[in-house]
């Protein structure tokens, strides 16, 4: 931990003031030789080209990074202070070609190379879904990585719209045909709502992606389920991958494909917390909408999961 590293203390400058990046971290573009130092990189991912229903998770990261000064410096429960465990800064946004999905993925792919090459653990506010495969592609390069999934729905169906394969909908199923995930090692947990048919869960069946769908999770509790996540994840490699459209709209109405009876705000970032344990690699947030959140409260709310999650990588086993 060096001070050069600590974010602007609400003590010193208010909160509402000042330039708001992610937590009020310093930023650190690649290119900057402080890179070097960076230990776990706060990224945004401003694209929502895989969206296949209501959009608007381009405009997450900058939300998220408004909401995020809310955030201090100390975790209220476990008192752990993850900024000095390591070193954090906001490395900025990826660019992408909002007018082209392909190039798009290829971009993020080269920016999040650089990230693992720098090693630096990635922790991305989305963006839609679709984010989460080009930045596995970059983190599971050597290797298979587990995931642990929070969502309503799998986003392991084959394709879209007669054969469209890049989705927000496809991200894991494109994942597992490349080898990027290990599929024994996967757990998504909160799978409910209407369905257009059992394609995605079939196909989790065949390669032994473990779902834990909502009836389960409510009937169980938290701490059983996220027991057993971290004993599917084992103490490889992880990916954690948090779509907020996993909590109930009640609480978190500002996303695309909202769905009903989904856990509450407690909920929600106790799951991220019982994540404590796991060997993490990198982690996002994703589909944020800010159109659908004129309150704020799902920014803030998805703010609050990154610094739980944050925490998780800073006691992480490495
Ligand atoms: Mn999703
Ligand atoms: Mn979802």
């Amino acid at each position: 931990m060096t001070d050069s590293f600590q974010p602007v203390s609400g003590f010193v400058l208010p909160r509402f003031a000042g330039i708001p990046t992610f937590m009020r971290l310093p930023h650190v573009p690649l290119e900057d030789p402080r890179i070097a130092q960076v230990q776990v990189g706060l990224i945004g991912a401003p694209w929502d080209g895989g969206t296949t229903n209501r959009p608007g998770p381009r405009h997450g990261p900058r939300h998220l990074r408004d909401a995020s000064t809310m955030i201090r410096a100390q975790h209220g429960i476990t008192g752990i202070r993850p900024f000095e465990a390591l070193n954090c800064a906001d490395l900025g946004d990826v660019a992408p070609n909002p007018a082209d999905v392909q190039d798009s993925l290829a971009r993020f792919t080269a920016f999040y190379d650089r990230v693992r090459d720098a090693g630096v653990i990635p922790l991305t506010a989305g963006g839609d879904h679709l984010c989460t495969l080009p930045i596995l592609r970059a983190m599971a390069k050597d290797r298979p990585l587990g995931m642990i999934h929070f969502d309503s729905h799998t986003d392991l169906f084959h394709s879209y719209f007669n054969g469209f394969l890049y989705t927000h909908g496809t991200p894991f199923r494109r994942a597992v045909e490349e080898g990027l995930l290990d599929p024994k090692r996967v757990c998504m947990i909160g799978i409910r709502g209407t369905a257009y048919d059992s394609e995605d869960r079939d196909f989790a069946d065949s390669v032994g992606i473990r779902v834990i769908p909502i009836e389960e999770f409510h009937k169980r509790g938290v701490e059983d389920v996220m027991a057993e996540a971290r004993a599917i994840a084992g103490d490889g490699d992880t990916y954690v991958s948090y779509d907020i459209d996993f909590v109930d709209p009640a609480f978190a109405p500002g996303t695309g494909t909202p769905e009903i009876g989904g856990p509450n705000s407690w909920q929600a970032l106790e799951c991220a917390r019982l994540l404590a344990g796991v060997r993490i690699v990198g982690a996002d947030l994703v589909e944020v909408s800010p159109p659908f959140d004129p309150s704020g409260a799902t920014a803030y709310l998805g703010a609050s999961l990154m610094f739980e999650m944050l925490c998780a990588i800073a006691v992480a086993p490495r």
